[in-house]
């Protein structure tokens, strides 16, 4: 945020954006996350990322045994883009898993430097495989994040070896992309260009301009942003390319987006190389594409990517805040009543969080934290295993929750690899404070720069802020689009003008102890689609959970109920054990036997928020969100 773009007055090239970048460590460490959202990032951090042996995301890169085209040079790069940052968060040393958790970025960055060739290469394929089909670029890309996190990670160290160590990481990433740009840049060795190679209509190769730009940004070196502009020329210019700006300016839907004559029965090694409708790689693309147009003012590309997303919210997201069936967009959000295979890729939920994070900080539109809130306390943490070990590959809307998966001849997958990552997300934006502005985009309780915060949001509809900061500053709060008529007082004081779906300033000397306190208005929603209905209240997807024990979650609901109706008859209930964060008893009109004078009574049953729903991870525990309507004769 406040983010500003110069662009240079000539036009020839390149100048750049300053504040608060996303990726950036700079707000990580100024954010304590406490009560049930601290202790489920404290238990991910340990148990998953701290968990993770470098020594065995690291062996693949010294053992170079890849023949079948594959990602295992994906999972440290995946891992360094959050491990550095949670390290920032938890401090070293004393608290905890910060030491451990240090020790091996380190160990990882050795075994990783260590096994950079001569010419630059990092990865596991041999000589004749390299920058072809497969997945190597698309390795490369996350091992140039990873290089950068732990640069910046060095950068803010003290003394003369973190400066040695950040200079050795900084000089890896450079050489690393020279070898691509010398390989399957312009020109290059190979005779091909970068979205040539690898799958996804060049998406997955071409992903990579997000750490070029990141490079570009830290070198300030012409050459690298020459290699943005040749990858942009690539995903925008070619007729089978990804064509992610003509498509996008078209308002063409990301599901509907591959060419005429596409055959999605051609077998899956023609889908893979040819489909374009592959969420968690289209949407990396715009994330370097958001990159690109910060330092070259390029707007249409940014509009690109804005109306992407405004279709991917509009045809995709579910009320989870979920999307893709089979990693793939589908035009989900019609069908999300019905058993789609492969449902919430947690790769795509990530991504989407990621994506929704770029969006926000370069637009200021507080609808991309909406979209990252409902995300985040739905699909995000459903998948997230409450041990914090694991986050699950694919999730359904109705069903269970079970393990990921195991990726080329790995204990890990693509999506526990990633999960982490989407916290950040969270953490990032919870609250950025640059001395003039502190802009809360989410309400958990927290300590955060100059502020604490108060909450049991969302199970609750109120959060209090307290002041520990003093003199001039204005406060931005972050009014969802869903809260109708929400309630901001400070010192006591009802405060006028507040607006669903916008950002409220406050702007005062504030003194210590100054009192903020918001209620938002969050009454359970009913939604309907075809002959389904499903319940939110406030960012947060409602389920019935077979721990409840009340009845048959299949059984309908008699007609009468109407999409955006507020439904009476919910209450907030005590939970029944501690691993269900949210209960309500709701009384509803349930059941198919009212010609029955006893079955015409209202029915009593009870459910949880979606992220606690069936997370026993058993088969017996299940849940379910979007439940059947009764049809009539006349249908
Ligand atoms: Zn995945």
């Amino acid at each position: 945020m406040n983010r500003t773009v110069c662009i240079a007055a000539l036009g020839a090239a390149v100048v750049v954006s300053s504040a608060a970048a996303v990726d950036s460590l700079d707000n990580i460490g100024e954010v304590r996350l406490k009560g049930p959202l601290g202790v489920r990032l404290e238990r991910m951090v340990r148990a998953h990322v701290a968990g993770t042996d470098p020594d065995y995301i690291t062996a693949p890169f010294l053992e170079k045994t890849e023949t079948k085209g594959w990602w295992q040079t994906e999972f440290w790069g995946k891992w360094m883009h959050s491990a550095v940052p949670y390290a920032e968060y938890l401090g070293s040393g004393e608290r905890g898993a910060g030491s451990g958790l240090s020790a091996s970025i380190e160990r990882g960055m050795g075994r990783m430097l260590a096994s950079q060739e001569e010419n630059g290469y990092i990865g596991n394929y041999p000589d004749e495989l390299r920058c072809g089909e497969g997945w190597d670029v698309w390795g490369m890309k996350y091992t140039m994040m990873g290089l950068l996190h732990y640069y910046d990670w060095k950068l803010k160290g003290e003394g003369e070896k973190c400066k040695v160590e950040a200079d050795a990481a900084l000089e890896a990433a450079k050489r690393l992309c020279d070898y691509v740009i010398a390989e399957i840049g312009p020109g290059g060795r190979r005779g091909r260009e970068l979205w040539q190679t690898g799958n996804w209509s060049g998406y997955a190769s071409s992903s990579i301009l997000e750490p070029v730009m990141w490079l570009y940004k830290r070198t300030n070196e012409k050459k690298y942003l020459d290699f943005a502009s040749y990858i942009v020329d690539g995903m925008t210019k070619p007729e089978k390319g990804p064509r992610l700006l003509d498509l996008a300016e078209k308002g063409v839907s990301v599901a509907d987006r591959d060419e005429p004559g596409y055959d999605t029965k051609a077998g899956w090694a023609y889908v893979c190389k040819y489909g374009r409708s592959k969420a968690y790689e289209m949407m990396s693309c715009y994330q370097g594409l958001i990159e690109y147009y910060e330092a070259t003012g390029r707007k249409e590309l940014l509009d690109a990517a804005v109306k992407t997303a405004e279709d991917i919210v509009k045809e995709e997201i579910n009320l989870a805040g979920g999307c893709a069936c089979s990693e793939a967009w589908f035009h989900g959000a019609r069908k999300q009543h019905l058993p789609y295979w492969r449902l919430q890729e947690t790769c795509v939920t990530t991504t989407w969080m990621r994506f929704c994070e770029k969006l926000l900080c370069a637009t200021d539109d507080p609808k991309w934290a909406d979209q990252i809130e409902r995300t985040f306390y739905n699909v995000y943490l459903g998948a997230l295993r409450p041990d914090g070990g694991e986050f699950a590959a694919y999730t359904p809307l109705s069903g269970n929750r079970w393990h990921g998966m195991n990726h080329c001849f790995m204990h890990t997958d693509c999506c526990t690899a990633n999960g982490p990552r989407g916290f950040l997300c969270f953490l990032r934006e919870l609250c950025r404070n640059d001395g003039k502005t502190a802009t809360f985009n989410f309400y958990a309780s927290a300590l955060v720069k100059g502020f604490d915060m108060y909450s049991l949001y969302p199970r609750e509809n109120t959060a209090r802020i307290v002041s520990h900061t003093e003199g001039p500053l204005t406060l931005r709060l972050r009014i969802p689009a869903w809260s109708a008529a929400t309630e901001v007082k400070v010192n006591g004081q009802a405060q006028p003008g507040v607006k669903a779906g916008s950002y409220f300033s406050v702007s005062r000397d504030w003194e210590l102890g100054d009192i903020v306190e918001i209620a938002f208005d969050m009454p359970v929603v009913a939604h309907r689609l075809d002959h389904a209905v499903a319940f939110t209240r406030g960012p947060v997807l409602l389920a019935r959970d077979s721990r409840f024990a009340d009845g048959d979650l299949s059984e309908p609901l008699r007609s009468g109920i109407k999409d955006g109706q507020k439904m009476g008859g919910f209450a907030a209930v005590r939970v029944p054990s501690d691993d269900i964060w949210m209960t309500f008893s709701a009384v509803l009109p349930l059941g198919q036997h009212h010609a029955n004078p006893e079955g015409e009574h209202w029915t009593q049953v009870r459910f949880c928020d979606y992220a606690s729903a069936g997370n026993l991870w058993r088969q017996d525990n299940y849940y379910r969100t979007w439940f059947p309507e009764e049809y009539n004769q006349f249908e």
